[in-house]
Parts: structure tokens; C-alpha cells; sequence
């Protein structure tokens, strides 16, 4: 049995991480958190995720909840992420990550914090889009120069940051593929008398609109045809269920920083 503490559990990824926990028979939910200003702080787990009383409390600290045999699911905000991590850290609590938005410093500094303990960490948790990852760097490095590259994500009006975690890994593996360094060919967007595209530029472009979940495309275009690599999530369980795949690994692995490719064995 894996016990799981899921941070941020009124979110939108918390109330589906919580429920998909009570409905898996090898896990058991035993605490949530939310920030101390959160109305649902003091309040039922089950109440707060929409099913019938648990008796557990939704926790405004980490600090009565973990222990090292449960493992930490956090989708939240970068910095209650890194505050949860030092605590865990500090236990020797396991965790699972998903939060994206990190700053370049914030994301250094995560990863500091969580070198000693395990820790699962993916911009995207689904499957499917793990092994698009792999498939999006073999295709670059097979089509090779004479390729553009060009990305496309579209995610819900709520969503906070852009371009997703997820789209920027895409351009990465695109860019390892291609053996180009990725800060200086990434380009956001176009606007205005922009000049012709150079080879070598990765096109990254963010939609915000309505309910989706997340669509992400990775164009190939060369004259005469183009290939485009194609993910769609339908609902957040797919996340919900790859961090929970990556929590039951967690509570078996070794110490140190994890990829979703590592649970998965891509
Ligand atoms: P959300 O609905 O805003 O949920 C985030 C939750 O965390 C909210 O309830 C928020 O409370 C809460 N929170 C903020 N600070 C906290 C703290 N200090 N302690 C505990 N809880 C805290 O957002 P979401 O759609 O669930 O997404 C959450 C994160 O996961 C985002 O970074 C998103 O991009 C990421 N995500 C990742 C994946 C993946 O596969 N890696 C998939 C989906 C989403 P308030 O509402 O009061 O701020």
C-alpha cells in the first residue's frame, strides 16, 4: 500500500490526484494541503473532492502529514513547491512533482533542495506524451537540418504560465535531436516585420482558450511535405494516473531526482 499526501488538493489536479487515490486499491490517501488562506483548510478531504466524508482534514502545513513511508504528490505553485521540498527534504519524504513555472533560478534551486531524497519530477506526467518526448528527439535527429521545427500548445483560460512545461520540453528534446542549444533558437511567438525564419530557430506558440486540457504539436515542415507529431490529453486523469504510477515508484526507488522516462523505462 502507498500512502499518498496530495498537496494543493482543492486544485484542479489535486481533487483528481485525491480521487483516482481512493479508487486505486494499492493506495491510500492519508492527508491533503492547501495554503493557510485556502477556505477548504480545517475542512473534509472528501467534502472538498466531492465524495462522502473521509475524516481527514485538509492540512495547512506538511509538517503533521508526511513521514518517510508516504510519498508527496505536489501540483501547485512553484513557490509553495519549494517550500513543501525543503520540508520533505528535511523528513526524507518522498515526492512527486508536477508543478511547471518555475524560473530557471527557482528550478535550480528545486532541484538543490531535492538531491537527497526521491523525487519524481515531469513537466507532463502522461504516458502517451513521455514517449512523444523520445519521438520528438529521434525524428529531429533523423530529418535532420532541412527541417523547421515548430511547436503549438493550446491549454484551458486558467492556465497561468506559457508556454506550457511540457511544449518547452518538446523544444528541448527537438533541440538535443538537433544538437543546437536551445536559449539561443527558441523563439516565442512572431510579431510584426519579424524577417525571414532562419533554419535553425524552434517556434514555440501558446493558445489559451476555453476548457482543454492540453494539446501539443510538433511540426516538421520541409518543401513538399511536413510531418506533425500530435498529443491530446481529453482529461487531467491523464496526468492524475502517470504521477500516481510515479508515486508507487517513488516509494520503492533509490534517492535522487527522477524523470517520468525513468518510471516509465523510455
Ligand atoms: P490549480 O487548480 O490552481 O491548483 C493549484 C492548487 O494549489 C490550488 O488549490 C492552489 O490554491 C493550491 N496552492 C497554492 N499554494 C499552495 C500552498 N502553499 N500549499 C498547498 N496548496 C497550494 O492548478 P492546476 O490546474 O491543478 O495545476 C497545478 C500545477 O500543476 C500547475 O503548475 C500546472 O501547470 C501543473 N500541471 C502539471 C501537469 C503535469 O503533468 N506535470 C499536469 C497538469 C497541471 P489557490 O487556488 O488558492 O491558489
Amino acid at each position: 500500500m502507498t500512502k499518498i499526501v496530495v498537496c494543493g488538493v482543492a486544485g484542479r489536479m489535486g481533487q483528481r490526484l485525491a480521487n483516482l487515490s481512493l479508487a486505486a486499491e494499492d493506495l491510500e490517501l492519508v492527508g491533503g494541503k492547501e495554503h493557510p488562506a485556502h477556505t477548504a483548510v480545517g475542512r473534509d478531504i472528501g467534502e472538498i473532492i466531492g465524495t462522502q466524508r473521509l475524516n481527514l482534514e485538509v492540512s495547512d502545513t506538511l509538517s503533521g502529514v508526511i513521514d518517510p513511508d508516504r510519498v508527496v504528490v505536489n501540483f501547485t505553485t512553484p513557490e509553495a513547491t519549494l517550500e513543501d521540498a525543503a520540508l520533505c527534504a528535511e523528513r526524507g519524504t518522498s515526492m512527486v512533482v508536477g508543478t511547471t513555472g518555475f524560473t530557471p533560478d527557482q528550478l535550480d534551486e528545486f532541484k538543490h533542495i531535492v538531491a537527497n531524497i526521491t523525487c519524481v519530477f515531469a513537466s507532463n506526467f502522461s504516458t502517451a506524451m513521455n514517449v512523444l518526448f523520445k519521438l520528438v528527439e529521434e525524428t529531429a535527429r533523423i530529418l535532420g537540418d532541412d527541417y523547421d521545427v515548430e511547436i503549438t500548445e493550446a491549454h484551458h483560460r486558467h492556465k497561468v504560465d506559457a508556454p506550457s512545461g511540457s511544449a518547452l520540453t518538446l523544444a528541448a528534446r527537438a533541440a538535443a535531436g538537433l544538437d543546437r542549444n536551445l536559449r539561443e533558437v527558441l523563439i516565442h511567438g512572431r510579431q510584426g516585420v519579424v524577417g525571414e525564419r532562419t533554419r535553425q530557430e524552434i517556434g514555440m506558440h501558446a493558445i489559451r482558450a476555453g476548457d482543454l486540457a492540453g494539446e501539443h504539436s510538433v511540426l516538421f515542415a520541409a518543401p513538399g511535405e511536413y510531418l506533425e507529431l500530435k498529443h491530446h490529453a481529453t482529461s487531467r486523469d491523464s496526468f492524475a494516473l502517470g504521477a500516481l504510477r510515479a508515486a508507487r515508484f517513488a516509494a520503492e526507488a533509490e534517492p535522487r531526482l527522477y524523470s517520468m522516462g525513468d518510471v516509465l523505462g523510455l
